[in-house]
């Protein structure tokens, strides 16, 4: 597939005698691709670009709607909302949504279900712009907007959360006891008006209720924070073991992400496993399963880990940590920040060590490159970052995804289908629920073409890629990058747990979107059929009318 071309070409005219000498060279992709335009348009950007004129720039109000409305009992949710996604939504913007409904689970215990006949439902779009309503406005099929550019993980959770019934921070009726606004230096009127007290009980009703909500269910699973565990190994006799087990947890979802930050100072023999204790009425007081041994050699610095479980039963986990062979008289092995959550683990994980330093000396539009990880799937996937921002963005994180394939590679479908990569700075905290990580995500459209070439954008790296060779001489195609050059400010990287203990951690997935994209057609196909079938009714009826003059005048066909 590579395509070298190695001749001269001579041309002559009357007047010049040309010699045009073509190297050898490969057709590949010039240009890496911003997803967003290159700009960090946040939801009000956006908005304003679309022409909108909404209030406090995402609100959508109707005529008869005042903000005292939105009390009572008729504005809430059932605690699991059903939402239907409409088929002009990107794909990329569908699964991004997924992953916000995940946090949503993950930190309140509000969950989300495919429509399935329910009265009112949230529907969401393709809209010009970010937008909801706030609450549930009764309406049966509610809309709120996930437009161009919408399709980050921050801006869906905001929107809903206003659908869910909050409206701005700045908005709260006692904003003024803590921060005070210089009106003066306000240049265009933009009325962020307090609400009124009633509101100001209506937000804290919900926070109550989900509070209430949570008490009685198993939402998340965390059992300790600052503390760890520590099995030293210096003392211990060959065979000696330590185990840490979980309170009881009683799974809803069949999986489940362990992860937790593991010190090695052992001897290269001593071994940490895991195992779950599952509970039924066979075996009341539980059986152990082991799942695996944690493999990481002694070094000098907590290593992030994740387990992927499949419990369905009510089990707890078992943490073993055993003395096997002698080893150094001190040390010993270390457990911190454990969190257990329904979610499916990250695949891959990029420390890259002291970061603040990294950022500071990179010079700007300067790449580093993490390894290339593979994922389940087969695509071979690496992550570049610029550490200073891509040219014309310093102070920035810069961040592209691009697939990486090696000679003789085999079996993946080229160009790659529907693949979305999520990039991860992790947020360190060491509660999985206080964590605000930095994530974008961008989805393999196998029809995407390149900018200014015929190529397809995703193709296979070894045909619109260039080749790299790694210091340790491991060679290997990169295909173009997709992403941001506004991932992240310097200024964000440096606050909050981005960096602890000076690293930065950042996890990569994959996830087929191939059904989602299917969906999508099918859906078109659906509604094709539709549109046929209408189109036969149609021209029966027209056909009965003129002959009977009688005939059933057919409503609007909705092919939604
Ligand atoms: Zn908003």
């Amino acid at each position: 597939n590579i395509h070298l071309c190695n001749f001269c070409l001579l041309s002559i005219c009357p007047c010049t005698v040309t010699i045009i000498c073509l190297l050898p060279y490969r057709e590949r992709v010039q240009h890496d691709f911003d997803v967003d335009g290159g700009l960090d348009l946040d939801i009000f950007d956006i908005n304003e670009e679309a022409g909108l004129n909404l209030i406090e720039g995402d609100i959508v109000l109707d005529e008869t709607q005042t903000r005292n409305s939105i009390i009572g009992d008729e504005y809430r949710w059932p605690t699991t909302v059903p939402y239907y996604m409409e088929d002009d939504l990107e794909i990329n913007a569908k699964g991004v949504i997924l992953k916000a409904f995940e946090q949503y689970r993950l930190k309140t215990c509000i969950d989300f279900k495919p429509w399935s006949g329910e009265e009112n439902y949230i529907s969401i779009f393709k809209g010009s712009g970010c937008f909801s309503s706030v609450g549930n406005r009764r309406v049966g099929k509610q809309r709120l907007s996930i437009g161009t550019n919408c399709d980050r993980i921050a801006t869906i959770e905001h929107e809903f959360l206003h659908a869910l019934g909050f409206w701005h921070e700045q908005s709260r009726s006692d904003r003024d006891d803590y921060v005070q606004i210089m009106w003066d230096r306000i240049s265009e009127v933009i009325c962020f008006c307090k609400l009124s007290l009633h509101i100001r009980n209506y937000i804290c009703t919900i926070l109550y209720y989900i509070y209430i909500f949570c008490l009685k269910m198993t939402c998340f699973m965390n059992w300790r924070s600052g503390y760890f565990m520590h099995f030293g190994t210096g003392t211990a006799s060959p065979g000696d073991t330590a185990v840490l087990e979980s309170r009881l947890v009683y799974p809803k979802r069949g999986y489940q992400c362990l992860q937790f930050f593991y010190y090695n100072s052992a001897g290269p023999g001593d071994t940490l496993k895991i195992h779950v204790r599952e509970y039924d009425e066979d075996n009341p007081s539980g059986k152990l399963r082991f799942i695996q041994t944690i493999d990481g050699s002694p070094q000098d610095l907590w290593q992030l880990h994740h387990v992927t479980l499949d419990v369905r039963k009510k089990f707890r986990v078992v943490f073993e940590g055993t003395k096997v062979g002698p080893g150094p008289a001190a040390g010993g092995l270390s457990l911190d920040d454990i969190n257990l959550s329904e979610t499916t683990c990250p695949e891959f994980v990029w420390r890259v060590k002291n970061f603040s330093h990294v950022m500071d000396s990179t010079p700007n539009n300067t790449p580093v490159f993490s390894p290339p990880f593979t994922s389940k799937e087969g695509y071979t996937f690496q992550m570049a970052l610029y550490p200073n921002g891509r040219d014309g963005y310093p102070g920035e994180l810069s961040a592209y995804a691009h697939l990486v394939a090696r000679e003789g590679d085999a079996g993946q479908t080229w160009p790659c289908p529907w693949k979305q990569i999520t990039m991860m700075l992790m947020d360190q905290h060491p509660h999985i629920q206080k964590r605000m990580s930095n994530q974008r995500s961008v989805t393999t459209d196998p029809n995407m073409k390149a900018a200014d070439s015929d190529l397809f954008f995703w193709d296979d790296p070894r045909k619109v890629g260039a080749e790299v060779t790694e210091p340790d001489g491991s060679r290997y195609f990169r295909g173009p990058g997709a992403g941001t050059p506004v991932y992240l400010t310097h200024l964000r990287a440096k606050s909050r747990d981005f960096i602890k203990g000076g690293d930065a951690i950042f996890l990569g997935s994959t996830q087929d979107k191939t059904t989602l994209a299917l969906a999508s057609s099918l859906s078109v196909l659906g509604a094709m059929l539709l549109i046929t079938v209408v189109s036969v009714l149609c021209i029966k009826n027209k056909y009965k009318k003129r002959v009977a003059n009688t005939g059933i005048a057919l409503e609007n066909a909705n092919a939604n």
